[in-house]
């Protein structure tokens, strides 16, 4: 049988691919080396955050917009949560840029966001402690996604919608001919007019000259009380320290607050050095800057796990064709801040896949953009 629509790698991107491509009335296949939700690659670990205001860079502001209108949409098929509105406080030094990019977008695209001083931060949430040159950029609208609950969803209302899905079978090879595309898996090949490449850190495996770095990350859960929690109204966060050092956390949830160091990591090449949490030196320490500087009634490490980025170069997402390859879209080099954009990088697959074009601009995200030229 020839697919409309085959999906490689059906994670995060790709459930969401699979499913709004299935909705849309396409015959689609979606396949993957594990079964999604799972936690080989970069969506587990229970939460992640969904901030508006984008530091990153105001141009990804309309996609996280159309985001976060899909995930409301998702959370209508779930009875659990997939979203909460916790608010997101940002913090760092007054001459941040990643601060003051936050800013920028949130006044380029008029999103609420409050800007507090040290005294201000420390009277409003007596939990936190910063230096006097620290402001604190709250926005009231983000949140939390429940990252295994939203792909498990997708993967769910894509069944119901009539999708076929091909787990634990890693896709081998992509090749074109005769208009379309067919896959390799151990199950035989499998043939379609369009294709996604999602498949997160290993994408390389299947398109070597893709540059993309997998980065071995670690996040736990520290012994946290009720001061630390929504119903105390602490936010989800994220924290620059004075060294230039990048974190982000979550209200605590159950007396334990998650939290992660978004820059370093180990560089890795193969999937087996992607070592469990604890078995790298510097794992259970990594975030005790933060917790002495920032959040000293934090106590001690309960667990953590490990993840992997897949880091571009300049740290921006790569949504294009794939060089030699009209019929196949990759999404990939989500580089640690993808899962937000999981829903409307799906809808944009599935805009692909029924041949219309995209409304937003991806020219940010191109592989032939400045940043990657030289990598390619
Ligand atoms: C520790 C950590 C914290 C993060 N925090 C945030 C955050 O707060 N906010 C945020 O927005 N983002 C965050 N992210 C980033 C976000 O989780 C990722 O960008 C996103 O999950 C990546 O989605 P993906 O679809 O590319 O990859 P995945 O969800 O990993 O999906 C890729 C899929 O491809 C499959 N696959 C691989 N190879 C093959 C093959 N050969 N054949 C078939 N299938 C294959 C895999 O099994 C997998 O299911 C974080 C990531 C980590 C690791």
């Amino acid at each position: 049988m020839e697919y409309d629509f085959i999906v490689v790698g059906s994670g995060s991107v790709g459930a969401a691919a699979g499913y709004y491509a299935t909705r849309a009335g396409l015959r689609v296949l979606m396949i993957d080396a594990a079964h999604p939700p799972h936690k080989q690659g970069s969506h587990h670990g229970t939460t992640r955050l969904m901030r508006h205001a984008y530091g990153e860079g105001e141009y990804y502001v309309p996609l996280v917009l159309r985001a976060q209108q899909l995930w409301r949409e998702l959370q209508a098929h779930c009875s659990e949560p997939v979203f909460d509105k916790t608010g997101v406080l940002n913090l760092g030094p007054a001459d941040s840029s990643f601060l003051a990019t936050v800013a920028h977008s949130a006044s380029r695209w008029s999103l609420p966001l409050e800007r507090l001083d040290a005294a201000q931060l420390r009277q409003r949430w007596g939990q936190i402690s910063v230096p006097d040159n620290y402001i604190g950029l709250y926005e009231p609208d983000a949140g939390v996604l429940y990252s295994e609950k939203a792909v498990e969803t997708w993967i769910r209302l894509a069944r119901e919608a009539g999708c076929a899905q091909l787990f634990n079978c890693p896709v081998s090879a992509i090749n074109t001919g005769d208009g379309g595309v067919a896959v390799t898996t151990p199950e035989g090949e499998y043939r379609a007019r369009k294709l996604l490449l999602s498949a997160g850190t290993w994408v390389k495996t299947l398109y070597p000259r893709l540059p993309v770095t997998p980065v071995r990350k670690v996040f736990a859960w520290y012994q946290g009380d009720g001061r630390f929690a929504t119903t105390n109204h602490f936010p989800a966060f994220t924290a620059e320290l004075p060294d230039g050092s990048q974190f982000y956390g979550f209200p605590a949830e159950n007396d334990a607050l998650k939290t992660g160091k978004h820059n370093g990591g180990q560089v890795i090449s193969r999937p087996e050095q992607r070592v469990p949490f604890g078995q790298h030196p510097g794992d259970g320490a990594e975030a005790f800057p933060l917790l002495r500087q920032i959040l000293p009634g934090i106590g001690g490490c309960l667990f953590g796990e490990a993840c992997t980025y897949d880091n571009t170069p300049d740290g921006n997402f790569i949504v294009d064709t794939l060089p030699g390859i009209p019929e196949a879209m990759v999404i990939t080099g989500l580089s640690g801040h993808g899962f937000k954009f999981a829903s409307v990088l799906g809808e944009i697959a599935c805009q692909f896949a029924c041949g219309q074009p995209s409304g937003f601009d991806l020219a940010p995200f191109r592989l032939d953009r400045p940043a990657l030229r030289a990598a390619c």
